[in-house]
């Protein structure tokens, strides 16, 4: 007994030794949690308050400038800026870039944010198909706009909606693929446009928009309407419709010629992803001698599979203007983006007709 009593003596003590192990253990882990706990929020902390100080620092000196007059001072060329310009996104650097030239502060500095907002890579303007949902071609016979439900589906889908394996149309008159609507006739058609643009669709007010500047579909040419409806969908943020006011600008349609007017909506567009305003710039650079600001435009574009943005590339390489090595990533970049918009089906529907080659 006195055996067991000793025994059970001494596995209860060695019970009680491990549980205060076992706790000690726990008290320590719990520590060290709160411990790692407290350094992430301490780095969260700096990290948020450095932001918040580079941007009082560059706010306040904005501010200063409202008081004192225009004179030379470095304030473009630290670190500072190059710190703030990479934590803003886009719009917030070209309003400071507005405000920068309201208040009468060195040109280069305001070219400096501007451009840091013009030059980055947006992300891609148009969203997955979606019934396969893959990548929306750039290109636009890459897709084709619903008027029905406002959807834009891909060109493999939509040619899969009225064909069979082999390439047989099996609908006379197609559904749309996504909410299986007849497809309209020219009156309706326009009248459904009209009624997804009068609700907000910004994608309808342009499409109406250049029924009017075509004059189709019963519309007579209109020029002014085509315009306005432009800057209906502009208002509403669509990029397109900055590209389609630019144009308007460029060549004169509804207004008087602006040059610089439609370089700045050209800016506006290619900052939310418009290819062709993108395209347009880099031309814009060209031939204005600017190859270094015409190729960046061009790499922004070819990242975004615009084909015509490669071919001038190639042009810029073989007239010595840019070196081989632009000339490769510009190359590389375009395959990427082939690799993600490829499909299948998209091929058979671009091997089967022409509307629907899509790069
Ligand atoms: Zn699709
Ligand atoms: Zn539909």
């Amino acid at each position: 007994m006195w055996s067991n009593t000793s025994n059970q003596t001494c596995i209860n003590s060695s019970i009680g030794i491990n549980t205060t192990d076992n706790a000690s253990n726990n008290i320590g882990l719990v520590v060290y949690f709160l411990m790692i706990v407290v350094a992430v929020l301490a780095y969260i902390a700096v990290t948020y308050y450095q932001k918040f100080k580079d941007l009082s620092l560059l706010y306040s000196t904005v501010l200063a400038k409202l008081a004192k007059p225009y004179k030379e001072e470095v304030l473009f060329n630290n670190d500072t800026l190059s710190k703030i310009v990479s934590y803003l996104p886009s719009n917030d650097l070209l309003s400071l870039a507005l405000t920068c030239r309201r208040l009468g502060m060195r040109e280069e500095g305001e070219s400096s944010l501007h451009d840091e907002a013009l030059f980055r890579q947006p992300p891609p303007l148009l969203e997955d198909c979606p019934i396969c949902r893959l990548r929306i071609p750039t290109h636009y016979k890459g897709s084709k706009y619903q008027k029905c439900c406002g959807k834009k589906i891909c060109s493999g889908c939509v040619y899969a909606s009225f064909h069979d394996n082999q390439g047989n149309v099996v609908v006379d008159n197609p559904k749309c693929p996504f909410c299986r609507a007849p497809r309209p006739l020219d009156h309706v058609r326009v009248r459904r446009m009209k009624k997804r643009a009068e609700a907000g669709d910004t994608a309808a007010m342009l499409n109406l928009g250049a029924y009017h500047r075509h004059g189709v579909y019963g519309l007579a040419q209109d020029y002014t309407k085509a315009l306005e409806l432009y800057h209906r969908a502009a208002e509403l943020g669509y990029a397109r419709a900055y590209t389609n006011i630019g144009c308007a600008y460029g060549i004169g349609e509804g207004v008087e010629v602006d040059k610089k007017k439609s370089k700045y909506y050209y800016e506006l567009a290619a900052m939310k992803g418009c290819t062709s305003a993108r395209y347009n710039l880099g031309n814009i650079e060209k031939n204005a001698g600017n190859m270094d600001r015409a190729l960046k435009h061009y790499l922004i574009a070819v990242r975004d599979g615009h084909d015509g943005s490669l071919k001038n590339i190639q042009q810029l390489y073989s007239d010595r203007h840019v070196p081989k090595d632009d000339y490769t990533i510009a190359l590389r970049s375009y395959q990427e983006y082939l690799d993600e918009i490829k499909s299948d089906q998209r091929d058979k529907a671009a091997a089967d007709r022409e509307e629907y080659r899509y790069y």
